[in-house]
């Protein structure tokens, strides 16, 4: 049994337009999406800004409620739960943010803040949880001095830092890191994505790793899907998608990534034209207008996700 399956997941979000505001048009951002994580496994997901990785995120974490499809958690449909039926999963599934300044609330001491999670769920006395506060401070390399200080007082690296132990503190068995290094410098970005990787081994955690950036999620994950304007479109195991992309986006983010050695030739494919909107996407593969090689047929029929091989693609290039 998977620890998460989602299965034909809709997001879609209505536009209200005119005098009366009624919801003529929806926002796409999640249309039909399918996928497994595995205990400890992580899946990142990678696509540009506005494709619908973030939107999917918070379906998961149950932040919204999806428009249809189901998400089933250790065999247990978690999709439409509410209230304290959910309390048990807000434990289990949790979220590291990409703006820890935003996600943190500046007016409370870190040690509220990592608290909090204790006194949500009704877990141990002030004395308990101080102890557990201490611990996670530790377990993320931050002194136990930093308790008593606020988050305003602390660098972008160490604030994410104290977003990943308010991530961790109840013990989740998942964890949905949404561009949690995006916001950081790049000599931060590797110490916050080591201290992930230790804390993975060490709690047996579950990772889906949300990021633009097929580079940041390289050495992180164990595999990794491509989104694009709602859905998946490739999905592979370990390395792969980087040594043999085969969808015509997965292979242009790919060129998009710098080369370190300079006699190395980059072949880069520029994308032309801009993601185009979830409210109106384009007719058969939503990457035709954008595609370097679009065919007829792609402007009017849309591709299917198949398995071929130990991996999933969604072209008509692969059709056979
Ligand atoms: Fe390009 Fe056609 Fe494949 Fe879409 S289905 S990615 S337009 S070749």
């Amino acid at each position: 049994m998977s620890l998460l399956s989602v299965r034909d997941l809709n997001m879609h979000f209505p536009v209200k337009e005119g005098i009366l505001l009624r919801a003529q048009k929806f926002n796409r951002a999640v249309d039909g999406v399918s996928f497994d994580i595995q205990p400890g496994e992580t899946l990142g997901l990678v696509g540009e800004s506005g494709c619908g990785k973030s939107t999917l995120g918070r379906c998961i974490s149950r932040l919204y409620r999806p428009t249809s499809g189901s998400i089933e958690f250790e065999g247990q449909d978690i999709t439409n739960l509410k209230g304290k039926a959910l309390m048990p999963f807000r434990q289990d599934i949790q979220m590291i943010f990409q703006d820890p300044m935003e996600s943190l609330n500046s007016r409370h001491t870190v040690g509220d803040i990592l608290a909090e999670p204790f006194v949500v769920q009704k877990i141990g006395d002030k004395q308990s949880r101080a102890k557990r506060v201490a611990e996670l401070l530790d377990i993320v390399g931050l002194p136990a001095r930093s308790a008593s200080r606020y988050p305003f007082e602390f660098s972008g690296g160490q604030r994410q830092r104290i977003g990943i132990a308010r991530a961790i503190a109840l013990n989740p068995k998942l964890v949905i890191c949404d561009e949690p290094v995006s916001a950081l410098d790049v000599s931060i970005q590797s110490q916050i994505l080591n201290l992930l990787v230790d804390l993975q081994k060490e709690f047996n955690l579950a990772y889906l790793f949300i990021a633009h950036d097929l580079a940041v999620v390289k050495h992180i994950s164990d595999r990794i899907a491509i989104m694009y304007l709602g859905r998946i479109v490739e999905e592979s195991i370990g390395d792969r998608i980087y040594r043999e992309p085969k969808h015509p986006y997965t292979k242009s983010l790919i060129s998009a990534i710098p080369i370190a050695d300079p006699h190395q030739k980059a072949q880069r494919q520029v994308l032309t034209g801009d993601v185009p909107s979830p409210i109106n996407p384009p007719s058969g593969c939503r990457f035709h207008p954008r595609c370097p090689q679009v065919m007829d047929q792609c402007k009017f029929e849309s591709p299917n996700l198949r398995l071929m091989d130990e991996r999933r693609i969604a072209c008509h290039l692969e059709d056979g």
